[in-house]
């Protein structure tokens, strides 16, 4: 039996470490306490490990000559902010949990600009007095969509929430059974409604729901007949839903106000680009209905908001309800949103530098050669036996709730090995300082080169030989 005390004492006092030449020069870049913390974090570790794990005098020093490195380590870790960059090889190019929609280099030109300098956010440069900060981006809005008025708040969950507690606070809304959808992240319409203050009136039956549905329905206390976009589902087979276009007459004919739930939000009819084609905002508000809803960073492809175009009278409602003041946007959103909208002035010009929409748009034969570089490149910059690397026909996903249906034929890397475990792989590729997050299926490893960027080749080569290497495998 050894004597644990005497194992104690062997270790070094905080003070020491943080003489020590390795851990000196990580103060210069790295806060001490957080330096600190990390060395208090090993310590304990190890004092535990004494007791828990019995080491002997050997193992302890062994674990001692160690401890510099592992705080080094640990103080790196430390010092990388929460919330990071991370490369999506997953395929899924409006990817929720990694971020929904990336903002493009021209965008982001604008944002810098805001967010560095004092801007007219709620200042009118004309008149020099008090603006308001909804004004920037009606026009524009007014202009792409055909609407006559517009404002936008933090993300379409609250925009539901601000149209329907403005407009039928304590009164009915009819919404077809059909539709009464949730979507990711617990966002049911039912739940939406009540939070609203608004009664849900449900019509007609999961697979079928007649116009006469929605008549037989309505009542003096009845504000809002609802349409919700089925995003993230289909139902096939015997089904029948009621279109706006056959909504619209009823709504003009009890004046009762027509609302949509768009949920993405296209502004440009993406059967061009080979997808299936999704309902524009246009076509929205061409059809007769008089507020539709849409999200920011869905098929639009920029920052995460909640967008309102309708008929003027209700928009300026909604102004003034006090839940406006709640979900307002700030001014990076709106830059945001400025500068992308402004891209779809020229359809072109969107499908080009809107990334969301330049991957939506990829053919097969444009990432074939995007698999074909980086195939190259991990060739190039490894050899381990074991692996075997190949092209191969996938395909991969709109993502967002968006086209669920949809599968966009891609071009991906599989890598598969009869004698390293695929998962270890994929988890080590998820710990590499730039976490890359691809897809497994099957016992293999699939990089889909849709949504990967080619100045992200690099940080790839480097993860799977980080990630080959953390196993134990042999990199050379
Ligand atoms: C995504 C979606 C929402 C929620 O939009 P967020 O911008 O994520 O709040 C609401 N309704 C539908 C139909 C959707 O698809």
């Amino acid at each position: 039996m050894t004597d644990n005390r005497n194992l104690y004492r062997l270790l070094p006092k905080v003070d020491e470490l943080l003489e020590e030449v390795d851990i000196k020069r990580l103060l210069a870049s790295i806060p001490r306490r957080l330096v600190v913390d990390s060395i208090r974090e090993e310590l304990d570790i190890l004092r535990r490990d004494i007791g828990r794990l019995s080491l002997n005098r050997e193992q302890v020093l062994d674990r001692k000559n160690n401890l510099v490195k592992s705080v080094v380590d640990r103080a790196h870790n430390k010092d990388l902010p929460k919330l990071r960059r991370v490369v999506n090889a997953t395929g899924t190019v409006i990817h929720t949990n990694i971020g929904r929609s990336l903002i493009g280099e021209k965008v982001m030109e604008n944002i810098e600009d805001i967010a560095m300098n004092y801007s007219n956010l709620e200042y009118d440069l004309e008149k020099g007095i008090r603006g308001s900060r909804y004004s920037h981006l009606e026009d524009i809005l007014v202009k792409i969509t055909g609407g006559e008025a517009a404002m936008v708040v933090n993300n379409n969950a609250a925009a539901v929430m601000l149209v329907l507690s403005t407009l039928a606070k304590d009164k009915e809304v009819i919404v077809s059974r059909g539709e009464l959808i949730e979507i990711g992240g617990s966002f049911r319409i039912p739940d939406v409604m009540e939070q609203s203050g608004a009664r849900l009136v449900s019509v007609g039956t999961t697979n079928k729901t007649h116009l006469e549905d929605f008549e037989r329905a309505i009542t003096e206390d009845t504000k809002v007949l609802l349409k919700v976009h089925t995003s993230n589902y289909r139902i096939l087979g015997f089904t029948s839903s009621v279109s706006a276009e056959e909504l619209s007459p009823l709504s003009s004919k009890y004046d009762i106000p027509l609302v949509e739930d768009l949920g993405s939000g296209v502004l440009v009819d993406l059967s061009k680009y080979g997808l299936e084609y999704e309902p524009t905002v246009q076509d929205s508000i061409a059809s007769g209905v008089d507020v539709v809803t849409f999200s920011g960073d869905k098929l639009l492809g920029g920052p995460q908001a909640g967008i309102i175009v309708g008929k003027r009278e209700y928009i300026e409602a909604m102004k003034k309800n006090p839940l406006t003041r709640a979900f307002r946007v700030d001014k990076f959103t709106i830059s945001a949103l400025e500068a992308t909208l402004r891209l779809y002035l020229d359809e072109e010009t969107a499908v080009k530098n809107i990334p969301t929409l330049n991957m939506l748009s990829l053919t097969v034969d444009e990432i074939g050669k995007k698999a074909q570089r980086l195939y190259d490149i991990l060739i190039n910059a490894m050899e381990y036996k074991g692996l075997n690397l190949n092209i191969v026909d996938d395909y991969s996903q709109v993502g967002g709730g968006s086209l669920p249906l949809e599968k966009l034929p891609t071009k991906c890397i599989r890598i598969s090995s009869e004698t390293i475990g695929i998962s270890e792989l994929e988890r080590g590729l998820r710990e590499f300082k730039i976490p890359i997050i691809a897809r497994v299926y099957r016992d293999d490893l699939y990089i889909d080169l849709r949504t990967v960027r080619e100045e992200e080749y690099k940080i790839i080569a480097e993860g799977l030989k980080y990630s080959v290497g953390k196993i134990g495998g042999i990199v050379t």
